[in-house]
């Protein structure tokens, strides 16, 4: 979905991609920041046709089916929606059953990971008794506005939104494994995280309508872009008693220079990215409500000898981490690999000196599987890496930052589920139970050198094949 807008600088309309976290005026070419993308944002659907417009198609059309009605009160109500945006992940465990040959069955156990887009919309009103539970697919075709009261017209009535958050969050989450191959398989487990994702409040249009016929009333909604009767249900009377909403639920659209802060040279134009390197004097930022905050980072530099330059730095949130249970409190690396037991022999009183940490990844990822086994290699070694801070990086060929840092730790909790053998009951229990604190974060550029269709990773020498992620 785009949004419309109006340029800041030169006033002309234009759209803005639901998705892109920086802004260019197609006519104007200026570059603009709008702020408040992370956090919820209300839009809203213009309707087709007027009150009087629909009214009398309405009129007409009922006189045929019904014979001559009149209508009392007529409004354009506008009806509040979740829209969820983002990537789903989900960890299923369980078993998979099979015939044998002599008429009994066996089961195995399976454990897989789905990663989908996630693009959803469902009703933020009290609505029980409406038929439109969702806007569907053609919702992505249109074009919404910010929220605008007086664009929206002065005499229109507008649903109190009585889901809040959390609940769209909850309903986001409740998302079933889809059967597969199928009824063979029993989930036993199931971890399901939302990535990147984006809530909007979205005001859909109706045309309501309190008509009478022969004495008596009845109410009629229709769909304010389609024209279509729906069923649905709410007083007019009520909803003109009550005050009109006028202020805006939520952050409305801003925009502030995408520029610097530091050296005040334009950032780089990277819609997709969350947090913007300068490249002019190497300093990391990110918008938060209204401002761009400095997001202080560090780089692995390649081994001795090795020029920068050559080198690929993909961007990884680091989270040192603490695993809580019920139980036990996993701190250092010799707790970590009671819990997740490595062939390999290793001095425990040195593990015991070092802190459990996660590299998350925070580039785009385009094959999610590829991705959560390399980053599951890493959390398993726990490699150690010499970290600087360097001025130079400005130079070199650096992957954006697209996961910020609140997501990271979603990840990290789907990365304790990755690390779990599918038979190990034991293990799958304990992190069944688990939860994730965070101890200390830090964003850290890792290098990597192009080998055929490969990255590897230069001090750990792990690889990931290049088309599972999006460079540019
Ligand atoms: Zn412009
Ligand atoms: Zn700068």
């Amino acid at each position: 979905m785009d949004i419309v807008l109006k340029c800041p600088q030169c006033a002309a309309e234009v759209s803005l991609e639901e998705d892109a976290s920086v802004f260019r005026c197609e006519y104007c070419e200026s570059t603009l920041m709008p702020t408040g993308r992370n956090e919820v944002q209300s839009f809203f659907f213009p309707p087709k046709g007027t009150r009087e417009q629909v009214g009398k198609a309405l009129l007409k059309a009922l006189a045929k089916k019904i014979g001559p009605v009149r209508i009392e009160k007529a409004y354009l109500v506008y009806a509040p929606y979740w829209r969820v945006k983002g990537l789903l992940f989900q960890h299923a465990f369980g078993r998979k059953y099979e015939n044998t040959l002599y008429g009994g069955t066996s089961y195995d156990y399976f454990k897989k990971l789905r990663a989908v887009a996630y693009n959803r919309t469902f009703p933020a009103f009290a609505a029980k008794q409406w038929e439109v539970f969702s806007l569907g697919l053609r919702a992505e075709a249109m074009k919404m506005w910010p929220y605008n009261k007086e664009k929206m017209g002065k005499e229109s009535l507008v649903l109190e939104e009585n889901v809040p958050l959390e609940g769209a969050v909850k309903m986001a989450l409740q998302t079933p494994y889809p059967a597969g191959s199928a009824d063979r398989e029993k989930i036993e487990l199931l971890k399901t995280e939302l990535i990147g994702e984006r809530y909007s409040l979205v005001y859909f249009p109706f045309y309501c309508f309190s008509i009478i016929q022969g004495g008596k009333k009845s109410l009629l909604i229709v769909d304010g872009l389609s024209h279509k009767v729906v069923k649905g249900s709410l007083s007019l009377d009520e909803l003109e008693k009550e005050p009109r909403r006028e202020t805006v639920p939520y952050r409305p659209l801003h925009f502030i220079p995408f520029k610097c802060p530091n050296c005040g040279w334009d950032l780089p134009y990277r819609p997709k990215a969350r947090v913007h390197l300068c490249r002019t004097c190497g300093r990391a930022w990110q918008e938060k409500a209204g401002h761009f905050q400095e997001v202080p980072y560090r780089v692995v530099l390649p081994g001795e000898g090795q020029r920068m330059e050559s080198f690929t730095y993909l961007p990884f949130w680091r989270l040192t981490v603490t695993i809580m249970t019920p139980e036990r409190k996993y701190r250092n690396l010799k707790d970590f690999y009671d819990l997740f037991p490595l062939p390999r022999v290793m001095d425990k009183e040195m593990l015991k000196e070092r802190r459990i940490q996660f590299m998350v990844p925070a580039f785009r990822i385009r094959n999610a599987a590829a991705v959560d086994k390399f980053a599951t290699q890493m959390a398993r070694n726990q490699p150690e890496f010499e970290e600087t801070e360097t001025e130079e990086f400005r130079e070199i060929r650096a992957a954006d930052v697209w996961l910020p840092l609140g997501e990271a730790m979603e990840m990290a909790n789907l990365l304790l589920y990755s690390m779990v053998p599918k038979r190990a009951k034991m293990i799958r229990k304990t992190v069944k139970e688990a939860s994730l604190r965070l101890d200390e974060k830090a964003l850290v550029w890792l290098p990597f050198l192009e080998k055929g269709i490969f990255l590897r990773e230069a001090n750990t020498d792990f690889a990931i094949q290049k088309n599972c992620l999006e460079l540019d």
